[in-house]
């Protein structure tokens, strides 16, 4: 059977992705995108995201973080642009708490490197940081810092270098399915499809409505300190804190300053991403300023920059991913709850082989959405562009 002609709705974290992967399976791909990849208008912006190895709620994604591992080395590799930069990364909290023994368990699970330092080791080797009495970290060593924008640009370019076509300044305004096939509307033009991947973002819900019950749309501020003394980030790593005193930091790359976000119950509701007030008030920095006086002393109180970027949520944090029953042929990539960008080239492959084949090779069932039953995963990766490597489970 001859391969699907295959459409991109949105080429940002994850629909990029998608693209480099159905390019590099020789299908005739075409992304649209209302701006061009690699713009910070999304859920993609800010200079860095975490890489983490290891899971805080729910071990089912390990196998989808092991194989994101696998294509950012290739990604990195091949597009020749430092993406990720294994830094390690600290993840501090209470080890009574649900999110930190899941963590425990995913680094003894792994296989992987890992360290776990009590209360007196955490402040001998991380004095940067206030912990809670108690408080421990688990070191990932294997951790560290992508570049979002870089990511984004670089795999839209790479798919674009392998034949796929890149539509910039193309918002799509409706999709729907026509007698097999889907069609793809701009203001261009009607284009036709065998398949369609939806990867919106925070616009999904307003290009397809029957998912608009299951997203929450976000908006998320990063905010950016300097140190109250010059050295004070010299050695500083990236971190999360585990719930209930959820947040997480990074170092910009040069050193000169801390990058600070904070949790769902911190992040403004979203009616209409292009509307969306990007200005905060200064009320919205009474929950920064807490964290970073209780757990970072030696950054400034006052940030030096804010930046607001559009999430999507579901209820139960679990991305809904798969074919639209309402519209046939389509494939939606969402709800990435915060924690996709890790991910993103395993999910642009999960993206790139349910509109192929319409099955994946990772075991998805444990998501949300129209997900089809997994094939045998060692099999049919040796089918895919880059072979899955067979992984023992339990490790
Ligand atoms: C501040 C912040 C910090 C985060 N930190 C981390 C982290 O440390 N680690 C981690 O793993 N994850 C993190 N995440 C989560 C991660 O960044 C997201 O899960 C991921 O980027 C979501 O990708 P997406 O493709 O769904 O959305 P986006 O990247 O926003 O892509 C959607 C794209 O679709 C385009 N589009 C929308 N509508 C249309 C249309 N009609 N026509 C054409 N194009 C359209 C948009 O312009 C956009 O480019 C963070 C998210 C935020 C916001």
């Amino acid at each position: 059977m001859s391969r699907p002609t295959v459409g991109v709705v949105g080429l940002g974290t994850m629909g990029a992705q998608v693209l480099w992967q159905l390019a590099l399976r020789g299908v005739r791909a075409t992304g649209f995108e209302t701006y061009a990849p690699g713009h910070a208008r999304g859920a993609a912006g800010g200079e860095t995201r975490l890489f983490r190895n290891f899971e805080l709620d729910d071990l089912g994604y390990a196998p989808v973080v092991r194989r994101a591992d696998e294509l950012w080395e290739i990604l990195q590799r091949e597009s020749g642009r430092p993406l990720r930069t294994k830094t390690g990364v600290l993840v501090m909290g209470s080890p009574g708490h649900r999110q930190m023994r899941t963590a425990l368990r995913s680094a003894e699970m792994s296989g992987l490197p890992y360290v776990v330092y009590d209360e007196d080791e955490l402040a001998r080797r991380h004095p940067e940081f206030d912990v809670d009495p108690g408080d421990i970290g688990l070191w990932d060593p294997r951790g560290g810092a992508i570049r979002p924008e870089l990511t984004v640009a670089a795999a839209a370019d790479m798919a674009r270098r392998r034949g796929a076509t890149v539509h910039t300044d193309a918002r799509v305004q409706g999709i729907e399915s026509r007698r097999g096939r889907v069609v793809v509307v701009t203001e261009s033009g009607e284009q036709v499809f065998d398949r369609v991947v939806v990867a919106a973002g925070g616009w999904t819900p307003g290009l397809i409505p029957a998912l608009a019950p299951t997203l929450m749309v976000r908006r998320l501020t990063s905010a950016w300190y300097f140190g109250r003394k010059p050295d004070y980030l010299d050695s500083i790593v990236p971190f999360i804190r585990t719930v209930p005193t959820y947040c997480y930091g990074l170092p910009v790359p040069d050193r000169t300053a801390m990058k600070v976000g904070l949790g769902f119950e911190n992040h403004l509701a979203v009616d209409d991403p292009d509307t969306v007030p990007r200005v905060l008030r200064p009320e919205e920095l009474a929950p920064f300023t807490a964290m970073v006086e209780r757990y970072l002393p030696g950054l400034q109180r006052h940030p030096m920059r804010t930046e607001t970027y559009i999430e999507t949520y579901t209820e139960d944090r679990h991305e809904w991913i798969g074919e639209l029953r309402e519209l046939p042929g389509v494939i939606a990539l969402a709800g990435f709850s915060g924690h996709g960008f890790k991910m993103c080239p395993a999910i642009g492959e999960i993206g790139a082989e349910l509109a192929i084949d319409g099955a994946t090779t990772l075991d998805i069932g444990f998501l949300r959405g129209g997900t089809p039953p997994t094939q045998d995963a060692v099999a049919r990766g040796a089918a895919s562009a880059y072979p899955v490597k067979p992984t023992t489970p339990g490790r």
